[in-house]
């Protein structure tokens, strides 16, 4: 994937912030935070979206997630942390790279998630989306 924005910067080719990395994966700061301390977890092989990678790897990603989580409490002050994750365009997906979003919190920091919730016509409505997912798994 030599187009692909964060495998050049898996690879060291442009430069990131880095604050956690192995042999499989790397953790650097978002260049465009929702909250400042947003992190990344990237695997360095490129993957996408989420349903393309291993599991063991896909584990360990969100293992880390963890990790960084617990630093931004620890050693940002963060009060909470939002860990994210999307897939495709149409979730509002930019960079076709696997990652992982760690965002820290903290009380009153006026940020707010759009999340617009939606209801159901009844409850045959949910129930049948419910089984057209149950049936796919
Ligand atoms: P997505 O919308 O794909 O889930 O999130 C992509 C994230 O990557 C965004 O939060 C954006 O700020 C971040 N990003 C995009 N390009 C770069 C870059 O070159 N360097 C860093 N550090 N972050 C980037
Ligand atoms: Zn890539």
């Amino acid at each position: 994937m030599s187009e692909c924005i964060f495998c050049k910067i898996a690879a060291k080719e442009i430069p990131a912030t880095v604050v956690f990395e192995d042999e499989e994966v790397l953790v650097f700061m978002d260049i465009g935070p929702i909250m400042k301390g947003h992190a990344l977890v990237i695997p360095k092989k490129h993957y996408d979206p989420v349903t393309e990678i291993p599991d063991e790897l896909l584990a360990k990603l969100h293992i880390t997630a963890k990790k960084i989580a617990k630093a931004q409490l620890n050693g940002l002050g963060a009060d909470g942390v939002n860990i994210m994750q999307n897939n495709g365009k149409a979730s509002g997906q930019e960079v076709p790279h696997l990652h992982v979003h760690v965002i820290p919190r903290f009380d009153g920091d006026g940020h707010h998630w759009n999340w617009n919730a939606k209801s159901y016509n009844d409850f045959d409505e949910m129930s049948e989306l419910a089984d057209r997912i149950r049936h796919s798994v």
